[in-house]
């Protein structure tokens, strides 16, 4: 199996590692002897298969996460004047699509537990001009939806669901992706499942669907734009974008999806090991799961105690990096990125609890076919590192 990340002959475990079978060659490889290589058969199989799973009538696939959250919220028809309420901690593809569609974002503080909004807080901060909310599964953890999805129902705006992270979790019994009017996965390599790069919308609302697959390809028709032979190819009835994913990348993910069951038990069971290693750690917080939920792990993040600064916390992530072991800070708040700064005029304390929490996260290396040795050696230097830390604090 080959590893992106790591380089050969070293010890190195690398924070994430994409797990590519022969079976994923072998598809790809058909692909490439057809020669169709876009706007073919293996993205519609693709397609039905995360609509199936996610419950959803409609899948579109797209060239990433990103591209899929913009043609979102184009397709609800969000622009300028309009308020998005969504998360000030995730990953900034999150929210930069809301500035993308010349919309407003309007962050809402985290729950301190889950790590996903507080649906209090989102209550509060809608107003007549909130368009819409996007929610995101932080780290696969499907926490709150329900009370989101109330939320919603009630102001009568739509639920986008950015499950990006969170491929196969569920909320008592109910998938991710079947929560809101609309919802988008990411395949980038990082993720529960992969295809290179690459992204679906899902949806059971065929208007949506269509105005979607018509942005995905430069705004042709919607009922004809599967097709490179239909006459209306070179008609644009709208501004469209080529989000496209090709049958190469597609090829991937349906194979992929299939073992889809197979990947997420995998990902369990390392996030186990990592529990029975580093639980009773009086430095370290694990990560909590209500048990409504079925978890499906995108990263294992654990966070220091409050004691912890983020000086500190930076100190244990390059000593580990120095240790070859694969760290990073999941996630920086987005309110805090330079130009949300410049932009909205955003300070240090504006959302504290998102702040508090993201200054002592520290993701570990997580994969499918982590080994317990490999877990424990991550555990060890992490240990080591914190140990460091105190001695030099005095
Ligand atoms: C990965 C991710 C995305 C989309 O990422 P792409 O790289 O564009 O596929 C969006 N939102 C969140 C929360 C993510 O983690």
């Amino acid at each position: 199996m080959s590893n992106q990340h790591a380089s050969s002959g070293s010890n190195e475990i690398p924070l994430s590692r994409p797990d590519i079978t022969e079976a994923e060659i072998e598809a790809v490889s058909a692909v490439l002897r057809s020669g169709r290589l876009s706007i073919g058969p293996v993205l519609e199989q693709f397609e039905k298969q995360i609509a199936a799973r996610t419950g959803n009538d409609y899948g579109v696939g797209c060239s990433s996460g990103t591209a899929g959250l913009h043609m979102a919220l184009l397709a609800l028809g969000i622009g300028p004047g309009d308020e998005v309420v969504t998360t000030p901690f995730s990953f900034i593809a999150s929210a930069n699509p809301i500035l993308m569609v010349g919309a407003t974002p309007v962050f809402v503080d985290i729950c301190p537990k889950t790590l996903n909004m507080d649906p209090a807080l989102v209550e509060r901060a809608i107003t007549p001009r909130t368009r819409a909310i996007i929610a995101v599964e932080t780290f696969g953890n499907p926490a709150h939806f329900d009370a989101y999805v109330q939320i919603a129902r009630k102001h009568e705006i739509p639920l986008v669901e950015d499950c990006c992270e969170a491929l196969g979790c569920a909320l008592r019994g109910r998938a991710c992706g079947g929560f809101g009017r609309i919802g988008v996965f990411g395949f980038y390599p990082n993720k529960q499942i992969t295809t290179g790069e690459g992204g679906m919308i899902v949806t059971s609302d065929k208007r949506l669907a269509e105005l979607c697959r018509s942005l995905r390809s430069q705004g042709r028709p919607t009922g004809e734009v599967a097709s490179a032979g239909s006459v209306n190819w070179l008609q644009h009835e709208r501004l469209g974008y080529n989000f496209r994913m090709s049958e190469i990348n597609a090829a991937l993910g349906v194979v992929q999806m299939r073992r889809l069951d197979e990947i997420i038990e995998k990902r369990q069971r390392v996030s186990e090991m990592y529990t029975r290693h580093l639980a009773g750690h009086p430095d370290v917080i694990l990560p909590t799961l209500e048990p409504e939920s079925v978890m499906s792990w995108f990263v294992f993040v654990v966070r220091l105690t409050t004691g912890y600064t983020a000086a500190e916390r930076d100190r244990i992530i390059a000593g580990l990096q120095r240790h070859e072991v694969g760290s990073r800070d999941y996630f920086p708040c987005i309110h805090l990125q330079p130009f949300y700064r410049r932009l909205f005029g955003y300070k240090v304390g504006d959302y504290p609890i998102a702040e508090a929490v993201s200054s002592r996260t520290i993701a570990l290396p997580f994969f499918n076919d982590m080994s317990e040795r490999e877990v424990d050696h991550v555990c060890r230097t992490l240990d080591l590192m914190i140990k460091r830390e105190g001695l030099s604090r005095g």
